[in-house]
């Protein structure tokens, strides 16, 4: 029976507007949730270093790689030729790669396979500001362990966090948005603390930023470690973000459940193609992630010199703790031209970008340190 029409829509400048109408049913915890926020995009002449995006364009094969690719007709849903193309460059077989639009995604479909209502994922925090949306899409519940006073993970208390409900640990090296690395070290201590049955998430986003020899690398351990899952992007060394293709490696059992959860044929050919002749030029591209680590170290010794107590970065980015004055902090950059990304009442991550914006990063941190060593007294 259709009850009366106690509600209209009104047409608002503001568009659809719901008035008197009775809400549909969604779920609470989705409800409460904060849609995704981007990086705020940057004036035109300001650097926007808020995504730690790659600055540079993509070289002429990329780029060739993409105009040529057709579009009127699906991708391949299996990735073959891409997944084949890692399996060689790592030494598996394409069973054990699985890829996805941005490893992100990948994330989702691997805790969405692991862990739903009454079960848990522990990270780190702060992290990666997309995992507790994952893990609420999942119905899961998330547990965060506190970063260390030095902005590391705890692995300690991490391994200490796991229960009988966990189905999911995420370790993030480079940590997003700190910068730190887990030590290889640290992460077989670690290992051995995590039951065989619970899911290991590497999130390797930032590795090939990492110049550190003592760094946890995933790939190599993978034989170790059947509960273990790597997970790796083009979005950042490789300059690919826009085009959305990463990928996990691990058991091939784990990656067909992620592969169950996809929404299919999401990752489009010309990313595929783009990610292949990646992948062959690779020497070429890594120079200029070479070049962005050189840089790294200069601004980080530069924030030093300047009086900042940050940890030594290992990404594309620093990271300012500036506490309750991160907001302020945030329009002191804006002002000078540089668009970060402020993360609640944390800090300001910066991502390494043009050389031309280091000089006003410079000038606007040095603002700000100033500020912050005052507030201290
Ligand atoms: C950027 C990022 C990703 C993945 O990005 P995609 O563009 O989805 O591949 C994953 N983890 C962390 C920590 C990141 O910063």
């Amino acid at each position: 029976m259709v009850t009366t029409m106690h509600w209209r829509l009104a047409r608002s400048q503001l568009g659809l507007v719901l008035v008197n109408a009775p809400r549909v049913r969604l779920r609470p915890e989705i409800e409460g949730m904060q849609p995704y926020r981007q990086g705020k995009a940057a004036a035109e002449d300001a650097f926007k270093l808020s995504s730690n995006e790659n600055p540079f364009e993509p070289i002429p094969a990329v780029l060739e790689a993409i105009a040529s690719s057709s579009v009127n007709r699906y991708p391949d849903g299996s990735a073959i030729a891409l997944r084949t193309a890692l399996a060689d460059h790592y030494a598996l077989t394409p069973e054990n790669v699985h890829v996805g639009a941005g490893s992100a995604s990948i994330l989702s479909q691997l805790i969405t396979a692991a862990a739903g209502p009454g079960d848990e994922v522990v990270y780190s925090w702060r992290s990666f500001e997309a995992y507790p949306g994952f893990v609420a899409v999942a119905g899961a519940t998330s547990v965060q362990v506190p970063n260390t006073a030095d902005h590391r993970h705890n692995l300690d208390a991490m391994a200490d966090a796991v229960t009988d409900r966990t189905r999911v640990v995420i370790v993030c090296s480079p940590n997003n948005p700190t910068g730190s690395v887990v030590t290889a070290d640290e992460f077989t201590a670690f290992m051995a603390q995590i039951p065989e049955t619970v899911l290991v998430l590497l999130d390797e986003a930032y590795i090939e930023f990492v110049t550190d020899d003592t760094a946890v690398r995933g790939p190599q351990l993978l034989a170790h470690y059947p509960n273990l899952v790597v997970l790796r992007t083009f979005s950042k060394a490789y300059g690919l973000a826009g085009l959305r293709v990463g990928y996990a490696l691990g058991a091939e059992y784990v990656l067909d459940a992620a592969r169950a959860t996809t929404i299919p044929l999401s990752v489009i050919e010309p990313a595929q193609r783009a990610a292949i002749v990646s992948i062959e030029h690779q020497a070429e591209l890594l120079e200029r992630v070479a070049g962005l680590s050189v840089l790294r170290d200069t601004i980080w010794a530069a924030l030093v010199e300047q009086g900042w107590d940050v940890p030594k970065p290992h990404g594309n980015f620093v990271w300012l703790p500036t506490g309750d004055i991160t907001a302020w902090a945030a329009d002191v950059f804006s002002d000078n031209g540089i668009v970060v990304r402020a993360l609640g009442t944390d800090g300001v991550r910066i991502s390494i970008g043009e050389h031309e914006s280091v000089e006003k990063l410079l000038k606007a941190s040095e603002e700000v340190v100033r500020k912050l060593r005052t507030a201290e007294g």
